[in-house]
C-alpha cells in the first residue's frame, strides 16, 4: 500500500481528486483508515464527515474505480451492508482517462478555431464568427459598432502547444 499523504504531494494528483471529491472528499481520503473495510456509517463516525458527504464521495470514486466495495448479507434481517475500501492504485489510470478526455476537447476547440473565421468589437469586446458576422452585416448585436477581423492564431498557437505537451505526457508523440 502507498501512503496516502504520499499520493496526495503529488501536485497533478492532489488537483485531479480535489476537481473530482472536493475539499470534503480530501479529507474522507486523508482521514480513511488506513487498514480494513468499512460501512458509510463507520466512515462518518470515524473521519467526523456528514454521512451523506462520505456517500457522494464514496460514489465518485467508485465511478473512477478508486474505491470498490463487499457486500454482506445478514442472513437474520436480509439487510445488505456495503463496506468499502480505496483504490488508490488506481489513480494512474483515472488521471491517464481524464487527461484523454481533456485533449480531446482540446482537439475539437483547435479544430473549431482552426475552422472558423473570427469577428470582434473593439468596443464591448464581443467575439463571434464569420457566419454570425455576415448575419449581424458585420455591426455588433450589442452596441452597434463594426465589427474587425480577429486574429486568433495566438490563440490556436497556444492550444495547440497544450495539446501536444498533454499527447507527449500521455506517450501519444
Ligand atoms: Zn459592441
Amino acid at each position: 500500500m502507498v501512503a496516502i499523504a504520499e499520493i496526495l504531494e503529488q501536485p497533478a494528483v492532489a488537483a485531479y481528486l480535489h476537481r473530482l471529491i472536493g475539499d470534503e472528499g480530501l479529507l474522507l481520503i486523508e482521514r480513511f483508515p488506513e487498514e480494513g473495510e468499512f460501512s458509510d456509517e463507520e466512515l462518518a463516525e470515524v473521519t467526523q464527515i456528514n454521512l451523506n458527504s462520505v456517500r457522494h464521495t464514496l460514489y465518485s470514486l467508485y465511478e473512477r474505480r478508486l474505491a470498490e466495495y463487499r457486500r454482506i448479507k445478514n442472513n437474520e434481517t436480509g439487510w445488505l451492508t456495503y463496506l468499502w475500501r480505496l483504490r488508490l492504485d488506481n489513480i494512474p489510470i483515472a488521471l491517464a482517462e481524464e487527461m484523454e478526455t481533456i485533449l480531446e476537447k482540446l482537439r475539437a476547440r483547435e479544430r473549431f478555431e482552426d475552422e472558423n473565421d473570427f469577428y470582434r468589437c473593439a468596443q464591448c469586446g464581443l467575439l463571434i464568427t464569420f457566419n454570425q458576422a455576415m448575419d449581424s452585416d458585420f455591426a455588433c448585436s450589442e452596441c452597434g459598432s463594426p465589427l474587425s477581423h480577429f486574429d486568433n492564431e495566438i490563440l490556436l498557437l497556444a492550444l495547440r502547444r497544450r495539446r501536444e505537451s498533454i499527447a507527449a505526457s500521455l506517450g501519444h508523440g
